[in-house]
């Protein structure tokens, strides 16, 4: 057991303001590997004067020292990415192999895109007889989950310190120790004092008292809708900027002249992936009714598969609430066709991989987000009647769809309310722009879009 008794702050590991502390929880064993400092307001309220502080010198830095910066924050990641996936690993319990590729591999390739960008975006240019000027939005407060520590934070702070903002963070309380190594890459690329801070602690305690902090000029939040609505709200009553990655419960849905095999199996490791815990996983099934059987068994067999190379959920307020989710949709009518609320292992907080056939688009399983490893399997009638499926949750932040005819595939994505689609299962793009339409969020992260959220705009008449 490790406790960590400093935060990062002005350059420097420092003691944190009170003696209360958070532990961290290896959910595969269910025990404290650590703890560390649960921040208060006078935490917080030291990091965002240092932040300020340090805000005029970064602004003022010519881009491509930032990106050059940014380049080194990079290579102190890669040069760290075995003992931070291994930290990953620990506190979020996701599978070693899938923490080296995907938890660190991602955010590395986007550290990677905004020391590019960093050094190639134009920050001026000339229109008629004024020259437009793109400047850094000031202090940044950025508040993030769990479910990809490492990405969750590089997807903020990278494109916040290319545009010449300074950046707070205050990382979830489940996962920690990822966000610490962070600090530490930080520290050793040996980036100018005070650009970079984090306050470890509560979402309610610190995290409210730094989107509250009237020294912060932009919160930018992931997380549950819950909370974004009130970190909205907290942002609108000061008309600071804000933007918001939130929940989603999106549609994969299979048109009749699919490879079905290819869909289903796709679609289930899809969400399957990190245990479920991902926010853009393709969680509702859509399938024509004269192939629904078929699939259905389809996915069934391919979530078995799951069975032992699944990691626990992050805690075990998620494991009990996913479960909550699995009874609910029994209660409601669907069929269990794999899986179910039982605890597989005798320790960690595991769900099973779960599938729910017979689920209609007004079951609670086919409209909340469940953030576990749940898929709900739905019938569509014709193309029409699976739009209006589709379409018809709140949510609105990714997708998928699957057609043998690629232009029938990209028509029908194009009707899809949703920040994202996947057509016939393409790859993941670290320059494309992520996040919600509805109530999924507001803005975008990644790419130049995730760039511009961190900008403000002048213009200067001549
Ligand atoms: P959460 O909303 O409970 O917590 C997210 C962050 O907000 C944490 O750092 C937490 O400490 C902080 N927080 C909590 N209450 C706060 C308050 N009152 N004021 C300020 N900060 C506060 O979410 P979670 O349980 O950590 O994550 C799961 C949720 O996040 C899911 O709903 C998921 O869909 C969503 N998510 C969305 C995306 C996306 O990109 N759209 C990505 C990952 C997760």
């Amino acid at each position: 057991m490790q406790a960590y008794d400093g935060m990062y702050l002005d350059g420097a590991w420092r003691p944190a303001a009170g003696p209360d502390v958070i532990e961290v929880v290896d959910p595969a064993e269910e025990q404290v590997i650590a703890t560390v400092p649960a921040g208060t307001a006078e935490d917080v309220d030291a990091a965002v004067r240092a932040a300020r502080a340090a805000l005029p010198g970064w602004a003022a830095t010519p881009p491509a020292r930032r990106a050059a910066h940014l380049a080194a924050l990079r290579d102190a990641l890669a040069a760290r990415k075995d003992e931070i996936a291994e930290t990953v690993t620990a506190e979020l319990g996701s599978p070693l192999p899938f923490s080296q590729q995907v938890q660190v591999g991602l955010p590395l390739a986007v550290a990677g895109s905004y020391a590019e960008l960093a050094a190639t975006y134009v920050f001026e240019e000339k229109t008629g007889n004024s020259t437009v000027c793109l400047e850094p939005v000031g202090v940044v407060a950025a508040i993030t989950p769990w479910n990809y520590p490492l990405h969750q934070v590089v997807a903020k702070v990278a494109p916040a310190l290319a545009a010449g903002c300074t950046v707070v963070l205050k990382p979830a309380e489940d996962t920690p120790l990822t966000a610490r190594r962070f600090a530490e890459a930080v520290h050793e690329a040996g980036l100018p004092t005070g650009v970079f801070n984090l306050v470890t602690g509560l979402g309610p305690v610190a995290g409210q008292a730094l989107a509250e902090h009237p020294g912060v000029d932009m919160v930018s939040f992931t997380g549950s809708t819950a909370v974004g609505r009130r970190i909205g709200a907290i942002a609108a009553g000061a008309v600071k900027k804000v933007a918001l990655e939130l929940g989603g419960k999106s549609a994969n849905v299979i048109l009749p002249d699919a490879d079905l095999a290819r869909a289903v199996n796709v679609g289930v490791a899809n969400v399957m992936a990190n245990s479920g815990q991902t926010c853009s996983a393709w969680t509702r099934m859509l399938v024509h009714r004269d192939q629904y059987d078929e699939a259905v068994e389809l996915a069934a067999a391919a979530a078995a598969k799951y069975g032992d190379r699944i990691g626990p959920l992050v805690s075990a307020r998620q494991q009990q609430r996913v479960r909550g989710y699995i009874e609910k949709g029994v209660a409601e009518g669907a069929r269990l066709v794999a899986g179910g609320p039982d605890n597989p292992r005798e320790r960690g907080y595991y769900v099973a991989p779960t599938v729910f056939a017979d689920v209609t688009p007004g079951m609670t399983i086919a409209q909340e987000e469940i953030f576990g490893p749940v898929l709900a399997v739905l019938r569509y009638e014709d193309e029409e009647d699976a739009l209006r499926i589709a379409n018809g949750t709140a949510y609105g932040l990714a997708g998928a769809v699957w057609s043998g005819d690629e232009a029938r595939a990209v028509a029908f994505a194009r009707r899809m309310e949703t920040g994202q689609v996947d057509i016939n299962g393409g790859r993941f793009n670290p320059l494309a722009p992520f996040g919600g339409y509805k109530q999924s969020g507001v803005g975008r992260e990644l790419g130049v879009h995730g760039l511009t959220e961190y900008l403000q705009t002048k213009s200067l008449q001549f």
